[in-house]
């Protein structure tokens, strides 16, 4: 039986709803965005790629944890770190602000004790190795302000490897020897690997070296969609038997579509594919994308439960794709790597 809007709602309650992939403390840095404050919802047009993330509407939601995604610009490649640490600021003032709204969060148990506390969780993640700037060293000290994970590639080459399309980008070339390094370095770190945007020769790469669950923070996927941007079904089983989830992004561009009903068909090809364990969400809200009409900001959440639960998805299952997948991989890969916590 499908569910009603005010079941899903319930339900969201009862669970923990994660999404993986949100570019919101960009926002707050570059534009002053207060995360604290409601906003309009955007209207399903080409104008709103942006406003989709605020504390009151991820509580309309029904959101246990949001990944912020700090991202930079490339081009040069300098003052990324400087710019990823603004983007952690800018979410630390959020924080002190509002303690009793949203905290850092690392593990599942940080998930679960924050929502048993009736606040709601922040994890960081990072979208493109240019972060790094050619360095080591900036790993660790991402890993202590809150970055859980790390996406290898963006829209460009960097000293890691090459991305799947954009400026740099070349099928034949994989990982790096720094980018070998970077994944290992991770792993010392406590910092999942996010192996969004990157090529597919660099993925698999990067597969076969992880010692621990990686991720695709966002992504659409090519069994159901043909776009550059989607990863086929190899990729997303190489996922999956590493331990890891694939978060499917809310863009109708790489969905294939402006209907609700095609993320539902993402996630249900990556169930097809690798099994249950595997789905995740991963909206990409704030990253400049047009999602799904029904689907237009993170208080909408409820509407993709009801959609996914009116596939047949029994609620164990529904609890696995919208948060669970995503504690277990949290649980898996250890909070602090190596480093003493
Ligand atoms: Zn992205």
């Amino acid at each position: 039986m499908a569910l009603t809007l005010d079941e899903a709602r319930a339900f969201h309650d009862e669970i923990f709803v994660m999404d993986l992939h949100a570019d919101t403390a960009k926002l707050m840095d570059k534009l002053g965005y207060d995360l604290a404050a409601r906003h309009e919802r955007p209207m399903p047009t080409v104008a709103n790629l942006i406003g989709h993330v605020d504390l009151p509407r991820m509580r309309d939601g029904g959101m246990a944890g949001q990944f912020f995604s700090f991202w930079t610009n490339p081009l040069p490649e300098r003052g990324c770190t400087r710019s990823v640490n603004r983007q952690l600021d800018a979410l630390d003032v959020a924080m002190g602000k509002h303690p009793e709204q949203l905290t850092w969060s690392r593990t599942g148990a940080d998930v679960r004790a924050a929502k048993a506390a009736g606040r709601m969780s922040a994890l960081g993640g990072i979208e493109g190795g240019q972060a790094l700037e050619s360095k080591l060293d900036p790993i660790e000290t991402f890993s202590r302000r809150g970055v859980r994970y790390l996406g290898l590639l963006h829209f460009s080459k960097n000293a890691i490897g090459r991305p799947s399309k954009g400026r740099g980008s070349d099928p034949h070339e994989g990982l790096t020897a720094f980018g070998r390094d970077v994944v290992r370095e991770c792993e010392r770190c406590g910092v999942i690997v996010d192996l969004a945007h990157i090529n597919r020769r660099g993925f698999m790469d990067a597969l076969e070296l992880a010692t621990v669950p990686p991720m695709v923070s966002h992504t659409g996927v090519l069994g159901v969609h043909e776009h550059w941007r989607n990863i086929d079904d190899e990729q997303i089983r190489g996922v999956a038997n590493k331990g890891g989830c694939v978060g499917i992004i809310f863009s109708r561009k790489y969905l294939g579509s402006a209907s609700i009903d095609a993320v539902v068909d993402h996630i249900a090809h990556v169930i097809d594919v690798a099994g249950e364990d595997v789905p995740a969400l991963g909206s990409d809200f704030d990253g400049f994308v047009v999602p799904p009409i029904g689907l237009e900001d993170i208080a909408a959440m409820p509407n993709l439960t009801v959609a996914l639960s009116r596939r047949g998805i029994s609620d164990r299952v529904l609890a696995k794709i919208l948060g669970g997948n995503v504690l277990r991989v949290l649980d898996a890969v250890p909070a602090w790597g190596k480093l003493a916590a």
